[in-house]
């Protein structure tokens, strides 16, 4: 960890020397006292951006009006903040008015749970108001402050604390639960841009059965676009305990537990990228196919090695599947990997049936015949394609 912080503290000496006072803040304190490999490391300072600006030669203005720039330092990036609060929180996404403040204390007291409102020197000196470290201890997590209060306040904290409470395996603080309870309505003034952050780290985490009895315990589940709308989907999610890696992984899951809400839906309402939609229907498909004994050759040879460690998560779910080692190495064995590695083209088909009209059974012949290929069923050389073609399709 020394070695981690190494350059850190250097960021923060240099703005020291300058005269202002300069704080590691958030997750990395956090993760620090856990032992958890160390994310991003962001800084809280007494210093304004502009004053950041002069220090260091290379600054990115990503959030002036906030208070926050990114310093490249040695290679890295440190998020460098102002002290600050925030006030009012009219449209449950930005607060109404920053306001700068020149105190760490205060800038703490802003944060959303106690384990993430520490802060340390280039000593390991740390500030701790509001007894973050004692959670730690504790397993704990714990609003900064009354839980009603900070919840109304950004209603995004009450996922955030399900996202927590699995990643690092912690419990919900009693108070804290029952305050989502009485405020869960209001997860709904948030973007769903946002609760997918914090839902896909929340899949990701060491206790997602944890944070789901919570979802349900607190009745946020009945609250959400979609999941609020199936009996099914909750029913399976209730007794859901594998951690999923991503978005599509998730969405893929949802729907092969219940697949009268097509995967077009989900990526429509959770503003999905195009990519993790693409993928969720490629895994879903593929997973199908299983379950409907297609040939497993011609299910990997379909399934871009990307995706094997997500078609295996989500696949063991529903199906029997061989281990993934096993599929990489099928994968790896088929005799063509894609369709431009056939030995015969359309042109070499349409000058083997001069005399019948090009359309879309063109197509569907290179389909059949790269099944047959891939299954092993023809040799991929000219020769064997073409003999198959004369003697089958005449
Ligand atoms: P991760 O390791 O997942 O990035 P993190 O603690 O760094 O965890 P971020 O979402 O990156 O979480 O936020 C950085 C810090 O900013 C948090 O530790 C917390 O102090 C503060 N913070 C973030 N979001 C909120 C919020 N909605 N309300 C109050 N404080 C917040
Ligand atoms: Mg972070």
């Amino acid at each position: 960890h020394k070695q981690m912080f190494h350059d850190a503290f250097e960021v923060l000496d240099i703005i020291n020397e300058a005269g202002h006072e300069a704080f590691i803040v958030g997750g990395a304190v956090r993760d620090y006292y856990l032992n958890r490999q160390i994310g991003d490391i962001d800084i809280a300072s007494s210093a304004t951006p502009s004053e950041i600006i002069k220090l260091f030669k290379d600054v990115i203005p990503v959030g002036i009006k906030h208070g926050t720039v990114i310093v490249r330092y040695k290679k890295k990036s440190y998020e460098v903040t102002t002290y600050r609060t925030e006030t009012g929180y009219s449209d449950y996404r930005h607060p109404d008015k920053v306001e700068f403040v020149t105190d760490i204390l205060t800038d703490l007291s802003r944060r959303d749970f106690t384990i993430n409102a520490m802060a340390m020197d280039k000593h390991f000196k740390i500030e701790d108001p509001f007894e973050g470290k004692k959670d730690i201890e504790r397993r704990l997590i714990r609003t900064v402050r009354n839980p009603f209060e900070r919840f109304e306040e950004d209603p995004l904290r009450m996922m955030r604390g399900l996202r927590f409470s699995s990643q690092l395996n912690f419990k919900m603080d009693i108070e804290c639960t029952e305050a989502i309870h009485s405020l869960h309505p209001a997860i709904e003034y948030i973007a769903v841009e946002r609760i997918a952050v914090e839902w896909e780290k929340m899949f990701k985490g060491e206790n997602v059965q944890y944070s789901l009895r919570l979802l349900f315990q607190t009745n946020l589940v009945n609250c959400l676009p979609l999941i609020k709308e199936s009996k099914q989907l909750k029913r399976s999610l209730l007794k859901h305990q594998a951690r999923l890696f991503s978005m599509a992984e998730i969405v893929t899951t949802f729907y092969l537990y219940d697949s009268s809400i097509h995967i077009n839906k989900w990526a429509k309402e959770w503003k999905l990228s195009s990519k993790a939609k693409r993928n969720a229907i490629i895994l879903a498909d593929l997973i199908n196919d299983v379950e409907r004994k297609e040939a497993l050759a011609w299910i990997i040879y379909r399934l871009p090695k990307e995706l094997i460690s997500s078609f295996c998560r989500t696949g063991e779910l529903f199906v029997d599947l061989p281990a993934k080692n096993m599929l990489k190495y099928q994968k790896n064995k088929l005799p063509i990997s894609n369709r431009k590695e056939l030995a015969l083209n359309g042109n070499d088909i349409i000058s083997t049936f001069p005399e019948r009209k090009q359309g879309k059974w063109i197509d569907s012949l290179l389909l059949e015949i790269e099944k047959k290929v891939v299954l092993g069923e023809i040799d991929n050389t000219k020769l064997a394609i073409k003999e198959w073609l004369l003697h089958e399709k005449k």
